[in-house]
């Protein structure tokens, strides 16, 4: 039924191709197309022969949109999925325009090189407007609204986990369960244990500079940004157990703020054991989370990417790890005239998930949602040119796309509260 290229073959790359295969009836069709095809070749080897779905592969620098450009004339999809990393989300979507091809991705965009003097005079400005330092925003995608629009193609912007599947359960709360939503606090609790004293769960370069960031929340229409890590809770997780959690600013945030109405405040909470932390810390001290290059040895070198050489690659995870994620949103407001409060999360087993595709559950939980972003746009159900969130679609589909293909919420009414 659809031919869609999917960009990038790291972790949630492989979770979602091995889904769009279980999903030959909707996904016939798939190119996967990345940096090292080697790869994607593996990868096509692994599943060809166990399903219906036509595998193909190909090279491709997604940093170069004039390459990107020539691959999606050649193999003209339906939809592109970018699974490559947020760096490459402008010009995945350039090339989706010059085409006039929907695109999805999972992450919104960040700057690779963030001491570039043009992206750094506009990311200061936005500082000082908006008031969070994040180095991502949607800013960047959504100046595409209109060009989208004047193209007639949908864009689906973070359709992972978180960001993704916690919008979806936003949209889903404010049309079943309230008529206005006044606070909503995500939670994203890892319980699971790979044995490695320090590894991360997805791209160690993306995932580190997110958790050293200052921490932000929305409160009564504005960002109240903190040090980071300088606010932790503690929260008993259903089938997880009691666990530290810390506020970070996530890019969900930005358009519940903007989609939600009514809302008063939004906060996002990580779950960190000390060891992780201790060592988070050691590395930001000695300056090995920095991304300006340095000279070394007569080479140019970025140290954060000299470090996610030394650290495991998040896709060799999988056999090691063992636990489960509990991910989801606690919601208050009113309905009906009366005060409501629920939660609904989802509880996903490491080992399940690499028995099924043989990846880690970070991984799962975003690649089956990256898949049903797809499935969503490319079977016509969210069809809306433009970009948009996931919170900006009819939320009930793909709650019942989640619960058929391994990743079952539940709604759980009066839960305990976070201070
Ligand atoms: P990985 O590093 O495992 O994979 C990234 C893939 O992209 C690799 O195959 C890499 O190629 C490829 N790639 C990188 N640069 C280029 C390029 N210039 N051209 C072509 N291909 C390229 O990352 P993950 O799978 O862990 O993460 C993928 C995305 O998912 C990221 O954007 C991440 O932020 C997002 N994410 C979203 C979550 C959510 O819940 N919303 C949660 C977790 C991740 P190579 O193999 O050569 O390195």
């Amino acid at each position: 039924m659809a031919r869609v290229m999917i960009i990038g073959c790291g972790g949630v790359a492989s979770v979602a191709i091995h889904k769009c295969c279980q999903n030959a009836e909707v996904f016939d069709e798939i190119m996967i197309a990345s940096r090292t095809v080697s790869k994607c070749d593996a990868l096509k080897e692994k599943l060809q022969g166990k399903t219906k779905t036509k595998i193909t592969t190909a090279k491709v620098d997604a940093d170069n949109t004039e390459e990107l450009i020539a691959l999606i004339r050649e193999y003209q999809p339906d939809a592109v999925l970018n699974l490559a990393l947020p760096y490459q989300d402008l010009t995945i979507m350039d090339a989706c325009l010059a085409c006039k091809v929907p695109y999805v991705d999972t992450a919104n965009y960040e700057a690779e090189d963030t001491d570039d003097p043009a992206w750094r005079a506009i990311y200061e400005k936005r500082c000082k407007e908006l008031g969070f330092s994040a180095y991502f925003d949607y800013s960047w995608q959504w100046a595409y609204m209109d060009r989208f629009k004047e193209a007639g193609i949908t864009g689906i912007l973070g359709t992972g986990f978180d960001p993704g599947v916690t919008s979806v359960y936003a949209a889903y709360a404010q049309k079943h369960y309230f008529d206005e939503i006044h606070t909503i606090d995500i939670l994203d609790c890892n319980g699971g244990d790979h044995g490695y004293p320090f590894a991360t769960n997805f791209n160690p370069e993306i995932n580190l500079r997110e958790v050293s960031a200052p921490g932000s929340y929305w409160e009564d229409g504005h960002w109240v940004e903190i040090e980071p890590m300088s606010i932790k809770r503690e929260y008993d997780f259903d089938q997880v157990g009691m666990k530290d959690m810390y506020l970070l600013h996530h890019e969900e945030i930005e358009a519940l703020a903007k989609n939600i109405p009514h809302v008063k405040r939004i906060r996002f909470f990580m779950t960190f054991g000390q060891s992780y932390l201790t060592h988070m810390k050691c590395l930001e001290n000695v300056g090995m989370l920095s991304t300006t290059p340095i000279e070394f040895e007569g080479q140019q070198i970025v140290p954060i990417q000299f470090l996610k050489r030394l650290l495991p690659d998040p896709a060799t995870l999988g056999p090691r790890t063992v636990g489960k994620t509990n991910i989801g949103c606690i919601f208050t407001g009113i309905k009906d005239g009366k005060e409501r409060t629920i939660y609904i999360y989802n509880v996903c087993d490491h080992q399940e998930c690499y028995k099924e595709v043989e990846s880690q559950a970070v991984s799962y939980t975003t690649g089956v949602p990256a898949m049903i972003g797809t499935m969503m746009l490319v079977t016509g159900l969210w069809n809306k040119p433009g970009v948009y969130t996931t919170d900006e679609f009819d939320p009930d589909p793909y709650m019942e796309a989640l619960n058929k293909w391994g990743l079952p919420w539940q709604v759980v009414e009066n839960p305990v509260l976070v201070d």
